[in-house]
Order: C-alpha cells, then sequence, then structure tokens
C-alpha cells in the first residue's frame, strides 16, 4: 500500500469519525442506557468524564464503528492495515475504500456475520 493510498484512508477515517461526532452534538442529551460489553470496555478506558458522557450518549452502532474507525487509525501507519485481523489476508481494495475501519475480509465478515 502507498503511502498515498494510507493518506486517503485516513481522510476518509477521520471524516468519518467527525460525521459522528457531529451527529451527536445535534441530538438530544438524553441517557441511554451502557448494556454492551465493548461501550463499558470503552468506557471505562476512557479518560475523562467528558468522554464518558460522549461515549455513553451514542447508540451501540455508532459507537462500535467509532472503535473501529479508532482502531483502524492505530492500524494505519502499521503493515497490519489492509490486512484481515482473522485470516492475515489481504482486504480487497474495494471493500477497504468503501469501509476503511473494517477489520475483516469480506470472507471472515459473512462468517462472523453467520456464526451470530
Ligand atoms: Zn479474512
Amino acid at each position: 500500500m502507498t503511502k498515498r493510498e494510507k493518506q486517503v484512508y485516513q481522510k476518509t477515517l477521520l471524516a468519518q469519525k467527525e460525521k459522528i461526532v457531529k451527529k451527536l452534538s445535534q441530538l438530544s442529551t438524553e441517557s441511554k442506557e451502557v448494556e454492551t460489553d465493548i461501550a463499558q470496555d470503552l468506557v471505562d478506558k476512557a479518560e475523562s468524564s467528558y468522554t464518558k458522557e460522549f461515549l455513553l450518549s451514542l447508540s451501540d452502532s455508532e459507537r462500535e464503528q467509532l472503535r473501529l474507525i479508532d482502531d483502524a487509525l492505530r492500524r494505519l501507519p502499521t503493515k497490519e492495515f489492509g490486512i484481515c485481523q482473522m485470516c492475515a489476508k489481504d482486504i480487497g481494495k474495494k471493500r477497504l475504500a468503501a469501509l476503511p475501519w473494517t477489520p475483516y475480509c469480506i470472507d471472515c465478515q459473512q462468517k462472523k456475520e453467520e456464526s451470530i
């Protein structure tokens, strides 16, 4: 993967993150219960109470996507980015362009969804 390609993915990831953050600021401040382990994990790791409040006010799917985006941003400077976290094969370029935060190739994603 070229440096240029990574820059494009980074831009997309940051834009998507901003979209979720902006959406949140437009939402009412009604509190939502935290039910998932992922959410609890994020909240536990959150350093400031502001971050905690922010995470608690997101829906589960938004929280999950935010988590995936942050993970992808962490992987971006490494060789791991663009590699399936399950089978270690390359994630297709088309798939990465559409979902740069995805940690799995299309095959593993399907297997994962089937197993639920
Ligand atoms: Zn895979």
